[in-house]
């Protein structure tokens, strides 16, 4: 089979987990995930997640509240490690084999972060999970995959969302939004884009690594996007 990408990062959001529920799990997303996921490893494409935690804890809002930030950033950082072994068990129950990595060191129940060691699990097949994000306050888990991504030489990030690509303006909000097919680095800045956060955004940027935002809930685009097709809205160069 013809693959446009052969090593992925795929960028699961915390609250793409929470499917129509407020907070936290809902099983029936994350099987769709590891169905989504078999189908790439049946193929050979070599899977690495970045695993999200808003849909159980942020920083940044938990400030608002009383708990200090760089407190508030390590349990958002945590609530990744709670989704990476959710979604671990959901692939693992799917006959694939993984290893979760947190860039926290937890031996029990993650790997920690070796570079090289998460290349040869790439190398023989296994999806690798990272999850702690960075390992360090005041980042995303958008400038974990970025990082990650390079780090690990991946093809493209593919930014899994609720929505099927970049729009002009928010399509929930205002109905005259347009969707981009394709769009450069540069035009996403000027034009004030919310794809990432600026961190994340710049690392891509300097590193030339290609970026795809697509509707995660619609079965079957991860594989479709992998194959080449044209799916949600693809930055680069
Ligand atoms: N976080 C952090 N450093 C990182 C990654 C994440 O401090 O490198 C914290 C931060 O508080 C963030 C929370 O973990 O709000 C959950 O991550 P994120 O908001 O990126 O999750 P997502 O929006 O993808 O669900």
């Amino acid at each position: 089979m013809q693959l446009k990408y052969k090593r992925i990062l795929l960028k699961l959001s915390g609250e793409s987990l929470m499917g129509e529920q407020q907070f936290g799990i809902d099983a029936s997303m994350l099987h769709h995930y590891a169905n989504q996921i078999k189908v790439l490893v049946d193929v050979g494409v070599q899977v690495a997640v970045v695993i999200g935690g808003g849909n159980i804890f942020r920083g940044l809002s938990a400030s608002k509240s009383g708990i200090e930030r760089v407190q508030g950033d390590y349990m958002g950082m945590l609530a990744t490690v709670i989704n990476g072994m959710a979604l671990q068990s959901a692939l693992e129950g799917n006959g694939i084999y993984t290893r979760l990595i947190s860039a926290i060191e937890m031996k029990q129940i993650a790997e920690p972060y070796i570079r090289r060691r998460a290349i040869r699990h790439l190398e023989k097949g296994r999806v690798v999970i990272f999850s702690a994000g960075t390992g360090s306050p005041y980042f995303t888990t958008d400038s974990a995959a970025a990082l990650r991504a390079n780090e690990i030489n991946a093809d493209v990030i593919l930014k899994g969302t609720r929505v099927d690509g970049i729009y002009s303006a928010d399509p929930e909000k205002d109905p005259t939004a347009t969707k981009f097919d394709t769009l450069t680095y540069t035009k996403v800045i000027s034009l004030g884009l919310g794809v990432m956060d600026m961190t994340a955004f710049t690392l891509c940027q300097e590193n030339n690594i290609p970026i795809v935002v697509f509707d995660i809930n619609v079965h079957e685009n991860l594989m479709r996007i992998v194959r080449g097709e044209s799916i949600g809205t693809l930055v680069e160069g």
